[in-house]
């Protein structure tokens, strides 16, 4: 009910400017600040995005919110405590770097925390990153980290960089390019395509450059060819690096000027997809492969387009133009 979100929202600002206040002001603050330093961030970068630390001690947040006012109703339904049998609330996130995160409206609703390892600390069995738990509040599917503040640039530009993880939607912002979104360490979602269909007509995905960054690429195209009139481009990045392992490396610039000018159509990226695990100087893997591409074509609505494609793929592979459109052709009917 509104009087309880309301509360929620209260209760998730005070969290993040209490956390953000560990990191930046407290002894207990300087590893994890040290940390984010040592990553190459900015403290203009660190302020801009809120971030914080949530310490190892985990009755501290109860005691904080709870002296501020907050009932244990709000406190229980917020996600960020665990209750003990003994009905005492205990940090959900501790020894962890916090990202908060909004909503549309650029409320924060939940966070996500990234584990800070520490010699004096067994954290072997934690997981690198935890959010907030699905509430009533914090809906992942319908949730674009960073979306609310890169929003009016991805309406100038008419265009939207999607990646992977926090960290690359941070450095891509620190590096100037502003319209950078990421999805909550899930697949993307129907609802989120939607969200982005309303405020652009062009995305560019920019997942990482490993293997599981390739496979999710190829299912982030398909979902985003059937669900939407977005046009689709991918931005890779080499030798299995993600955006901000690039960043790191080879500095803010040059990311910068992958991420404006490394753009491939999708099926540039598809052409490369396709040849992994294949020997295409074999004559059956030559054929698996041109079939793959052809079945990709399918989704190609523009007539030119298939054209130009048709012809690439003639003079790559030495085939007749005519087979393959009439490999096309068939393909279309099977699918109608
Ligand atoms: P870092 O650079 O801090 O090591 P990353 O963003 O490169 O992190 P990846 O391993 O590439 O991390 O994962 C991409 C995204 O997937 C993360 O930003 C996070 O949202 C999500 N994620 C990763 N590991 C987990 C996990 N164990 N549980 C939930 N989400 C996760
Ligand atoms: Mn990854
Ligand atoms: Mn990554
Ligand atoms: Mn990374």
């Amino acid at each position: 009910e509104p009087t309880q979100n309301r509360k929620q929202l209260e209760l998730h600002e005070e969290v993040a400017q209490f956390y953000h206040h560990i990191l930046l002001n407290t002894k207990v603050g300087e590893h994890a600040l040290s940390y984010l330093y040592e990553r190459g961030l900015t403290l203009e970068t660190i302020k801009d995005f809120k971030l914080g630390f949530a310490p190892m001690e985990r009755t501290i947040l109860n005691q904080v919110m709870t002296e501020k006012g907050y009932e244990e109703e709000v406190l229980n339904d917020s996600g960020l405590f665990y209750e003990t049998e003994t009905g005492e609330r205990l940090n959900r996130f501790y020894q962890r770097v916090m990202f908060p995160i909004e909503n549309h409206q650029g409320k924060i609703i939940g966070f996500s925390g990234r584990l800070l390892t520490d010699e004096k600390y067994d954290l072997t069995d934690q997981p690198k990153y935890l959010n907030s738990p699905e509430t009533n509040f914090f809906n992942k599917r319908f949730i674009l980290y960073h979306f609310h503040d890169a929003r009016p640039t991805i309406r100038k530009t008419n265009d939207v960089i999607l990646f992977e993880g926090f960290m690359d939607v941070i450095s891509a912002a620190q590096s100037g390019v502003q319209n950078g979104v990421a999805s909550m360490g899930t697949s993307l979602t129907t609802d989120q395509i939607k969200m982005l269909e309303r405020v652009t007509e062009n995305i560019s995905i920019c997942y990482d450059g490993d293997n599981a960054g390739v496979e999710a690429t190829m299912r982030a195209i398909d979902l985003i060819s059937k669900q939407s009139q977005l046009s689709c481009q991918v931005i890779s990045i080499p030798n299995k690096l993600d955006p901000d392992d690039y960043r790191k490396i080879h500095g803010e610039d040059q990311l910068r000027h992958l991420l404006e000018n490394n753009r491939d159509t999708v099926f540039q990226f598809k052409k490369e997809y396709f040849k992994r695990n294949r020997n295409l100087e074999q004559e059956s893997d030559k054929i698996e492969y041109i079939d793959d591409m052809l079945a990709s074509l399918v989704e190609v609505p523009s007539i030119i387009e298939t054209d130009i494609y048709l012809t690439q793929l003639a003079d790559d592979f030495l085939v007749s133009k005519d087979a393959l459109q009439n490999e096309l052709s068939e393909k279309r009917q099977e699918i109608k």
